[in-house]
């Protein structure tokens, strides 16, 4: 194992900056490590080994050129980043986890990757995801389910377990995700790493193969704080291609995380987002937290957010009816797969039908179902006018908790990872995963998730929520409490991980 893939982007970014190692050294480390482990993981579903030495190459010839050249090369650039396969790329196959998509090439890229391409930030591969970021656990995609580095018969969370897995196993320094309900966020926690959903419109959702468009949003996942608040830089920031994004600027992310800081800062505890339901060590590790940040000079207040316990049904009534109107466009005509019926009449219907029979799993088709029942005439204001409504009362209930808290604290999840099949079979158990993210998705608020400690060997992951647009708050906040936990633990969480025979 090369020691070049145990370091943090921030410090990847100051040795090529210094000179101390060349961009093609750090890439092909990663690329090794994923060739020596990605077997067992299987976080990538490509690996995109020629392009990424090529705009490594790119980055150590303008640094050697010295002068302007150099001078204009972004501070990450040559440090190496994977990609959700959600987020589509030139070059390199999208696939969404989906059958439907299986080789399916891209015509452009999403704006996040542009903005990763003029970075210079070498693309290691796309990771697998839960097909149409569907799922909690991984296993839905149709390449086969992720692993968790810290137990590989265990779920690395979902979607987005194969962006989180390549980071908690050393794969790559940072990663791109989506959260439509916590796919950054879930897998984060339970995998030891960092994961931050952005305010809603602070990344151009442009180039995401949209789930549910008024929930989703693009972010990072990186082993430190500082290092998702670099690459948040990065991607943020106004887009005219995404009519939902934000003008103004995402603010100073990366200096809120260098000056992580709670003095003074009023820390609002979600009750319901807490006890029945959370495993009792995830409530330990939580509470723990409470007490270290309280005795970092936050002022820790109890909030109330009474209409928080409707939110999974209504996120469950929204996502679904969204995505069957998102994933409309995979009719076996346009693009992506094309299944011919064995007999006649070839009718587009048929074709139509045969193609998404084959193309989708089960999860996929059973959120169609649901999302079309609920749109549908008849049903529409019982169901689907309801969880509006819903998400309206969710949203008042933030406005009043951060009327008295600059953030609020919840566990990130409920429980810690759990055995690959547990939950496959039992869609509600696996969707009470997300209680905990969901509300933000719901009212465009932006979370963090940051490593909490371990609770039966397994990582817990400590959400922060703050108002829309303060996502620089979180960043304080999680630096703030990844710095009083790597105190107490004489380092960071990742370096106690039996990371598949250890990366120390
Ligand atoms: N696990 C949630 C779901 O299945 C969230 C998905 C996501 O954020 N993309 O819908």
């Amino acid at each position: 194992m090369n020691e070049l893939i145990t370091h943090s982007a921030a410090e990847l970014a100051a040795k090529l900056a210094a000179k101390e190692v060349s961009a093609v050294e750090v890439v092909q480390a990663h690329l090794d490590r994923i060739a020596e482990v990605d077997g067992e993981v299987n976080a990538f579903l490509h690996v995109n080994t020629e392009e990424a030495l090529a705009v490594a190459t790119e980055v150590d010839t303008a640094r050697a050129a010295g002068g302007a050249e150099a001078g204009r090369l972004h501070g990450l650039a040559g440090v190496p980043i994977a990609i959700k396969d959600l987020i589509v790329t030139i070059g390199q196959p999208t696939t969404a986890g989906s059958a439907m998509l299986r080789g399916w090439m891209s015509p452009y890229d999403a704006t996040v990757i542009q903005k990763i391409r003029a970075a210079k930030m070498p693309m290691l591969g796309k990771t697998n995801l839960d097909e149409f970021a569907m799922g909690s656990s991984t296993e839905h995609s149709a390449y086969g389910p992720t692993r968790n580095p810290w137990d590989l018969d265990r779920i690395p969370g979902g979607s987005g377990g194969g962006s989180a897995a390549a980071v908690a196993a050393y794969e790559a320094p940072l990663a791109l995700g989506t959260d439509t309900g916590g796919s950054i966020r879930q897998p984060a926690a339970v995998t030891g790493s960092v994961g931050v959903k952005p305010t809603y419109g602070g990344v151009s959702r442009y180039g995401a193969i949209a789930m549910a468009s008024s929930l989703d949003q693009i972010g990072p996942v990186s082993r430190t704080v500082l290092d998702s608040a670099l690459l948040h830089e990065v991607i943020g920031g106004h887009d005219p291609a995404d009519s939902t994004s934000l003008t103004d600027p995402v603010g100073a992310l990366a200096e809120a995380a260098r000056t992580g800081n709670v003095a003074g800062m009023r820390i609002g505890v979600v009750r319901e987002l807490q006890g029945e339901g959370y495993d009792a060590g995830v409530q330990q590790r939580f509470d723990e937290s409470l007490e270290l940040l309280r005795g970092a000079g936050a002022e820790i207040v109890e909030v109330s957010c009474p209409n928080f316990k409707y939110a999974l049904g209504a996120y469950y009534l929204i996502m679904p009816s969204e995505a069957s109107s998102n994933l409309a466009k995979f009719d076996g005509v346009r693009y992506g797969l094309r299944v011919l019926p064995e007999d006649a009449p070839l009718t587009i219907e048929r074709v139509m039908g045969a193609s998404r029979a084959a193309g989708f799993g089960d999860e996929v088709k059973r959120r169609i179902i649901l999302g079309t029942y609920a749109l549908s005439a008849g049903y529409y204001d019982a169901y689907y006018g309801s969880a509006q409504k819903v998400r309206t009362l969710v949203q008042r209930d933030f406005d009043a908790a951060f009327a008295q808290a600059d953030v609020l604290i919840s566990p990130t999840a409920p429980t810690t990872a759990f055995k690959l099949g547990e939950k496959l079979d039992d869609p509600l158990a696996m969707y009470l995963n997300d209680v905990a993210t969901i509300p933000a998705n719901l009212a465009g608020v932006p979370g963090i998730s940051v490593p909490g400690g371990l609770a039966g060997g397994l990582p817990v992951g400590i959400q922060f929520l703050a108002p829309a647009r303060e996502d620089a708050r979180l960043y304080r906040a999680g630096a703030a409490l990844e710095k009083l936990l790597e105190d107490k633990w004489g380092g960071p969480l990742l370096a106690q991980a039996p990371v598949l025979g250890g990366v120390k």
